[in-house]
């Protein structure tokens, strides 16, 4: 069959883009290696949308939950991967929890029905010269393609491990305690050009007790352990894990990323010292999205028990109720600096033929993923009908996500995102409380608006 769009991996993104496309009636060729003699150190089968770890979906509370939101905004969107996990559905309290066999084998059983798909069990090599393509090829992307996308978008641009710091949402750091302001206010020129004011930088200050203190909460803490593919992943200096660090002596945090000089802390300020004194460390916090709304804690990286991040680094200074828009990892994991690389469109910017799709974007967990194949798949059968494409509402969670991976995330920073809150544009005239149920009706009603854009 000749096709109009050739989709490289058949993984949750992959085979939700491929549903929205042939449903569509369009020619598809869905080509994934497992089944075809290759595999990747994680899945176990020849099953499309295998999924190679939980069988949950998290929260499907659509009125509080930004993930329970995203379900049902691809529900709406008549989501393959949504309809197959409702068939398997295993019960899980308020989560969507799926029998992981029953859910793989309902994705391919509807695929196998529309006759405009054909799925071939092959491994590609390298990036398709032309014709349409949608790459999802995930986050153990095989190592041949890895290094044809490496060629194309530049071996930088392309990460192999995310070494996530945790993220926190803003208005959950008390800023009676932390405050505002660059190292040596270093930078200013550079901040107010980007509409800073040259006070860039979180700062949460210690005393000494408290540093080690903490130097010793991180090394006691629990640990997750690399898995044994993962081991051999060798990770570089600049994204060792906090507790890594820490182990290496007492002062070496205090020399790297707690370094507490040129930061004058105003909440210490006295008669002798007006402007405040260092702090002996200083964790420090970097705004995260243009929104302003979450800030990573630079240099936290870590493999620590996520139940254990919360505990150990609540007990920051200034972070004593810090909620966490996600927490800290070291994963092994294929993904391009997607704010730089794609345009809106999830188009490579240097080869617009090729579209991306999945976690290999940068975006993070299955559900995700595969709404992320599902705008992929829509926007493609735009672009052959020749209609223009309206994105989403940046309200919505799909919109929200869309923007974050594809140029509201800053390029620098940027790691593997779940979708939450703090992606939202902030609705600030609400009270905290109400907050969650609020973003949630407002995407909902913006939505109801956009799905009559798409055919
Ligand atoms: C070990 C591990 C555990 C994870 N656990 C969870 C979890 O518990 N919960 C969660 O929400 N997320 C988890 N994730 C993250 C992520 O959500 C999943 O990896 C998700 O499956 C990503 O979807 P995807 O479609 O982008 O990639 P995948 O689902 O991995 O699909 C990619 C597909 O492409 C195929 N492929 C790769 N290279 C080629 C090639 N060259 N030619 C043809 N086919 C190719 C692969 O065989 C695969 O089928 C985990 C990731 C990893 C690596």
């Amino acid at each position: 069959m000749e096709y109009q769009v050739h989709i490289i991996g058949g993984g949750m993104a992959g085979s939700e883009a491929a549903w929205q496309l042939a449903r569509r009636g369009i020619r598809v060729r869905l080509s994934e290696m497992r089944g075809g003699g290759d595999t990747t150190p994680a899945h176990q089968s020849d099953g499309l949308a295998e999924l190679v770890c939980s069988n949950s979906f998290r929260s499907d509370d659509h009125e509080k939950n930004a993930v329970g939101l995203l379900h049902e905004e691809m529900r709406r969107c008549d989501s393959l991967l949504m309809a197959a996990a409702e068939k398997a559905r295993v019960p899980a309290g308020s989560a969507l929890a799926v029998d992981r066999d029953v859910f793989s084998a309902a994705v391919e059983e509807a695929l196998r029905s529309l006759p405009t798909l054909e799925i071939v069990r092959e491994r590609v090599d390298v990036l398709p010269q032309d014709g349409l393509a949608i790459v999802a090829t995930g986050p153990l992307t095989a190592p041949a393609l890895a290094g044809s996308i490496g060629a194309a978008t530049g071996a930088d641009s392309l990460a192999f491990f995310d070494a996530i710091a945790p993220i926190v949402y803003r208005d959950s750091i008390d800023m009676k305690v932390a405050w505002m302001a660059s190292r040596w206010d270093k930078g200013a020129e550079a901040s107010l050009a980007l509409g800073g004011d040259g006070r860039d930088y979180i700062n949460c200050p210690m005393t000494k007790e408290q540093y080690f203190a903490f130097w010793e909460e991180l090394q006691a803490g629990e640990k997750t352990e690399f898995r044994e593919w993962e081991a051999n992943t060798p990770y570089f200096d600049g994204c060792m894990p906090i507790e890594v660090m820490a182990a290496r002596g007492p002062e070496t945090l205090r020399f790297g990323p707690m370094k507490p000089v040129g930061l004058d802390n105003p909440h210490w300020a006295t008669a002798e010292h007006p402007n405040g004194r260092w702090p002996y460390a200083v964790v420090q916090l970097r705004q995260d999205n243009k929104l302003g709304t979450l800030w990573n804690m630079v240099g936290f990286q870590t493999k620590l028990k996520y139940a254990e991040q919360v505990r150990i680094f609540r007990t920051i200074p200034g972070l004593e109720n810090a909620e966490f828009a996600r927490l800290g990892g070291l994963h092994r994991n294929t993904f391009l600096n997607s704010p730089t690389l794609l345009d809106r469109q999830l188009r490579l910017k240097s080869a617009p033929h090729i579209r991306f799709a999945g976690q290999i974007t940068g975006c993070e967990g299955y559900v995700e993923s595969a709404s992320v194949g599902l705008l992929a798949g829509l926007m493609a059968a735009a672009e052959l009908a020749g209609r223009n494409w309206t994105p989403p509402p940046r309200t919505s969670a799909l919109g929200a996500l869309l923007s974050h991976i594809t140029g509201d995330a800053e390029a620098e920073s940027f790691q593997p995102m779940n979708v939450n809150f703090g992606l939202f544009p902030p609705l600030a005239d609400v009270k905290k409380k109400q907050r969650k149920e609020a973003y949630t009706e407002r995407a909902k009603a913006d939505l109801r608006d956009w799905l009559p854009t798409l055919a």
